[in-house]
């Protein structure tokens, strides 16, 4: 997992300086429902799992998706106790409630500087798995529709 371990590095020093004192590993395992997922152990310690189809993808496709799991690690860092048994049921029980809370577990993505990862990993992910709506999250349009606003804005 050397590779994997130093992107998950590279996130978190680039991205997402605040988990420095978060353990985050990861491991590959054959995933049903999903290409990635993260799983709690405990308040300081996170286990991205990786589904072993994954294995040799190329660099950007791998850090877009880690990106994606760790922006979840960090909105659940970041709520309090409370906040995050809520939002751990109602992301079990109510569709809307997810939907939102993957869109805007994109968004950070984007403003913590993976967006060109990001749309690589969706590009895969409609490929491969299928092709995302707006309830699973950011789609591809939308997503190459705020990466060229965000380019505009860096020229001006
Ligand atoms: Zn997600």
């Amino acid at each position: 997992m050397a590779n994997i371990d130093h992107y998950i590095s590279k996130i978190v020093n680039d991205g997402f300086p605040e988990l420095k004192n978060i353990t985050i590993t990861a491991k590959y395992k054959k995933l049903k429902n999903s290409f990635m997922q993260v799983e709690y152990e405990s308040e300081t310690e996170y286990i991205i799992q990786i589904d072993t189809s994954l294995e040799g993808v190329n660099k950007d496709i791998m850090l877009g998706g880690i990106a994606h799991e760790i922006a979840h690690v960090f909105r659940n860092v970041c709520s309090n106790f409370l906040g995050t048994i809520i939002s751990g049921v109602m992301y079990r029980i109510s569709s809307k409630y997810r939907t939102r809370d993957e869109r805007e577990t994109d968004l950070l993505v984007v403003e913590r500087g993976f967006g060109k990862q990001l749309l690589a990993f969706l590009k895969y992910n409609d490929k491969y798995y299928y092709a995302y709506t707006e309830s699973d999250g950011l789609t591809v349009k939308e997503l190459k529709k705020i990466l060229a606003k965000n380019n505009k804005k860096k020229r001006n």
